[in-house]
């Protein structure tokens, strides 16, 4: 492998300075070959309640100027163990799901065929379901860790069975996650009925809500059930909207961004080479003038391309 390729550097080019790429890398057009792709997929026409993630990418990228080259948590230099590039943005018309979903879809699966593992980056949730179809076709039927104040397994939402509430129950019924390899972590809200809890588990899933929610109880969560190859998935909205206001459907009681952090330590090293793809979604820009839902976007990903470059 010929040296990767990593951001500008900061003692040369100032971090505030240059065109926007994923923490200052280059472009996947401008390197010889990529092991992680960071995927932009702007849309938020899934949306059930208030709309903007479709300007989660840029202000991810924009907030990820900061990161720098060593990632203390998980000890690994992740731009130097792999070649890191920004694969810009998959989008399609923006007022068209199906479409929308299937540009999505098919840009992954490019960079897929490639070799790289893609982090993908929302957009609202319904991103995921392209994000981890084209995962899937490449690895088969896929476990999902997925990290959500929601569980995102609704039937149909004013008759419509693509939205951001109902992407997993489609991909069950699709065959490209395997629910009896599959978790969800931090879960919390109020429901539409009683029986949503229980029909969610029915479908599969392991569930450990916000309110039970412990670090090691997680990992075991995770050590147990999420066998074979993964796919991680984080919205944002795990998070309390203390940390992560700027998102779609916020809930009370969430997970704080250092709970956050240490839980995706202790899941890459629980899952190593059998995570596959990844993605965080659900930024949405307009609710936050501080900017700190981005940010801890920004550094999500950034945990999530480290762990995929680890296993490189
Ligand atoms: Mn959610
Ligand atoms: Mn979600």
């Amino acid at each position: 492998m010929s040296t990767p390729v990593g951001p500008l550097d900061a003692s040369v080019v100032p971090r505030f300075a240059g065109v926007r790429t994923f923490a200052r890398l280059p472009l996947v057009d401008d390197v010889e070959s990529v092991d992680v792709a960071v995927l932009g997929a702007p849309f938020d026409g899934g949306t059930t309640f208030r709309a903007g993630a479709r300007f989660g990418p840029a202000a991810v990228r924009e907030s990820s100027v900061l990161l720098r080259s060593f990632n203390p948590n998980i000890g690994i230099a992740p731009f130097e163990a792999a070649q890191v590039a920004d694969a810009g943005d998959a989008f399609g018309n923006p007022v068209d799901i199906v479409a929308a979903h299937e540009a999505i879809r098919s840009s992954a699966a490019g960079l897929i065929a490639t070799g790289a593992g893609v982090i993908g980056i929302g957009g609202d949730h319904s991103v995921s379901l392209p994000l981890v179809s084209a995962a899937a076709e490449r690895h088969g039927p896929l476990g999902l860790v997925q990290l959500d104040a929601h569980t995102d397994t609704w039937d149909a939402y004013f008759g419509s069975k693509l939205t951001h509430g109902t992407m997993f129950r489609r991909a069950i019924e699709s065959g490209v996650i395997d629910p009896d390899r599959s978790v969800q972590i931090g879960l919390r809200g109020s429901l539409y009925s009683g029986d949503d809890e229980a029909a969610n588990h029915r479908l599969g899933f392991r569930t450990l809500t916000a309110r039970e929610f412990d670090h090691d109880a997680a990992i075991e969560m995770v050590r147990r059930q999420a066998t074979g190859s993964i796919y991680l998935t984080v919205d944002i909205d795990v998070l309390d909207p203390a940390f992560a206001p700027g998102t779609g459907t916020p809930e009370v009681g969430g997970l704080t961004t250092r709970e956050l952090v240490a839980l995706l330590v202790g899941i890459g090293e629980e899952l190593g080479p059998r995570l596959v793809g990844a993605d965080v979604v659900e930024v949405s820009p307009p609710y936050d003038p501080t900017g700190i839902t981005a940010l801890a976007g920004a550094n999500v990903a950034y945990h999530l391309v480290s762990m995929l470059a680890a296993n490189r």
